[in-house]
């Protein structure tokens, strides 16, 4: 029998003859009501976050913003048929590079920010990803309420980008991280299905805790559309004190006072002499000159609960060397206060113009090692150096300061970065404390974790997203190894 030969010419044409639709019209198609963008300013300011000061920008073909779940769903879908990386954005405040793209697409949850719900009788809320930290606050203020999870940059992040990164924050010393307060999610799954972990319910323990895998997972497992949230009921008062110290065992003495006083501050922050330096000069209130270290504490509770640990919190920061102490209460000095806080760290940055900035996070009783610790390391490779953060949860913000562009400056406040998760873990901590892994640290999650905990991380992650195109390069060693067989 005599076959018809294929012409070798129909087997190569195919794809010549439909010519693929571009990667924006498909998208367009697929979010009816969202955007797509494909080119100009939006798209390039999707291609950073954060963590631009330290030189890190990336690259993608579209930034889409959908409209609901259903198109998140769908896109999710399409890039899992097309193998096309995901790389999930909230409000792109995030400080390890977690947000930025390595081609693909950048997917923003912006386009999501409803308040689906708010039940103040039962102290929850259920809303939407893109919704602003600072909202969430607003709302649940307005019902007598508080939602405590308070990182900085309020205004710019969003609920969906504190849940993927556990956001912390100085409130977290009293109240937890970010997932402390989640109690439900729902979450686009690769290929695209929308799944819903947990919810309004105030315990739950069936099955493993998928719930507290996704919270912290950066983008790497799934794309969380929506969360219920625990409230609390508004405490009646806050007052904050504010300790000045001429030297860094002074100030953590005294943080190690009020520990073991059992004052239990809402907060407990540090600022080490060069952040002071760089940001005493839009204090809102009188400082001394040239104080070396500052303890923020903030207590809160029933008007007389407060008055009362208030005094005692006083004379507890009275420890030897405090040259100045000041107490704030109302609204209107608390806001200043915390408000002239967020800024320390853009303060810091513009000392000159660039920084790399760490979170490692120690055991509270080596805070002043690690404190003197990354004063050392900064010395060692000639950098203007400086710390600050979260006194009362050891969690430190360790800053080495560069000139853009300068390239040696750069590889050395690197390798200065280097060191000091180095020092975090030989002190008996870890590599991030409330920041994340990002694309900035997955070489050092091994050493941070060893080799059985990160092989366990690369099951989850392969379990999850079998295709490995969500945050591909982030979270875990970059590279993930196929199964066996
Ligand atoms: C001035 C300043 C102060 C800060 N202070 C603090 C602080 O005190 N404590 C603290 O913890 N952090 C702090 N941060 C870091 C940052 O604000 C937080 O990590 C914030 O929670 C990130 O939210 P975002 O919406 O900007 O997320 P992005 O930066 O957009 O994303 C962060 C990560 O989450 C992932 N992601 C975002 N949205 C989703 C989603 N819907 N589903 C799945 N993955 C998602 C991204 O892929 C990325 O990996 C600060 C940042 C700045 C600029």
């Amino acid at each position: 029998m005599n076959a018809t030969p294929i012409q070798k010419s129909d087997r190569d044409a195919p794809a010549a003859r439909v010519p693929p639709r571009p990667i924006g019209t498909e998208l367009a198609a697929l979010t009816p009501l969202g955007e797509v963008v494909t080119e100009g300013p939006r798209l390039r300011a999707a291609c950073r976050d954060g963590s631009e000061a330290r030189g890190l920008r990336g690259a993608t073909d579209a930034l889409v913003l959908p409209a609901s779940t259903a198109e998140v769903a769908a896109v999710l879908g399409w890039c899992y048929e097309h193998d096309v990386p995901i790389f999930t954005r909230g409000g792109g405040t995030g400080l390890a590079g977690g947000a930025v793209p390595d081609g693909g697409i950048v997917l923003s949850l912006e386009g999501q920010h409803a308040i689906r719900s708010i039940d103040p009788g039962l102290w929850r809320m259920e809303a939407e990803s893109g919704v602003r930290t600072a909202r969430i606050h607003k709302v649940a203020r307005e019902n007598g309420l508080m939602f405590p999870p308070d990182p900085g940059a309020g205004e710019q992040s969003t609920l969906g980008g504190n849940i993927a990164t556990n956001a912390g924050g100085p409130h977290a010393f009293k109240y937890g991280v970010t997932g402390s307060w989640v109690t439900g999610l729902e979450v686009v799954l690769p290929p695209g299905e929308v799944v819903r972990i947990g919810g309004p319910v105030r315990k739950d323990v069936a099955g493993f805790d998928t719930l507290h895998l996704l919270i912290g997972s950066e983008g790497t497992l799934g794309v969380i559309t929506a969360a219920w949230l625990r409230l609390a009921p508004a405490p009646e008062s806050q007052t904050i004190v504010v300790g000045f110290y001429g030297d860094i065992e002074s100030g953590c003495e005294a943080v190690a006072a009020i520990m073991a006083m059992g004052l239990q501050p809402a907060v407990l922050e540090y600022l080490d002499a060069g952040a002071l330096a760089a940001s005493i000069g839009s204090f809102p209130f009188p400082a001394p000159s040239d104080p070396a270290f500052a303890v923020i504490a903030e207590v809160d509770g029933s008007t007389d609960d407060v008055a009362a640990r208030v005094a005692e919190l006083a004379e507890v920061m009275s420890v030897g060397g405090l040259s100045g102490a000041l107490q704030l209460s109302g609204r209107r000095d608390a806001r200043a206060l915390w408000g002239w806080r967020d800024g320390v760290s853009a303060a810091v940055t513009s000392q000159r113009g660039g920084k790399v900035s760490e979170d490692i996070v120690v055991p509270v009783d080596r805070l002043a090692d690690a404190i003197q610790g990354t004063l050392a390391i900064g010395a060692r490779q000639g950098l203007s150096t400086c710390s600050w953060g979260h006194a009362g949860d050891g969690n430190i913000h360790s800053s080495f300061l560069i000139e853009p562009g300068d390239t040696d400056e750069l590889a050395r406040a690197e390798s200065a970065a280097g060191a000091t998760f180095r020092l975090a873990i030989d002190l008996g901590g870890s590599i991030s404390g409330e920041h994340g892994i990002g694309s900035l640290k997955t070489d050092w999650v091994e050493t941070a974790l060893g080799s059985t905990v990160v092989r366990i991380q690369e099951e989850i992650k392969r379990t999850f997203d079998p295709k490995l195109l969500l945050n591909p390069g982030k979270k875990i060693p970059a590279k993930v190894p196929a199964p066996p067989g």
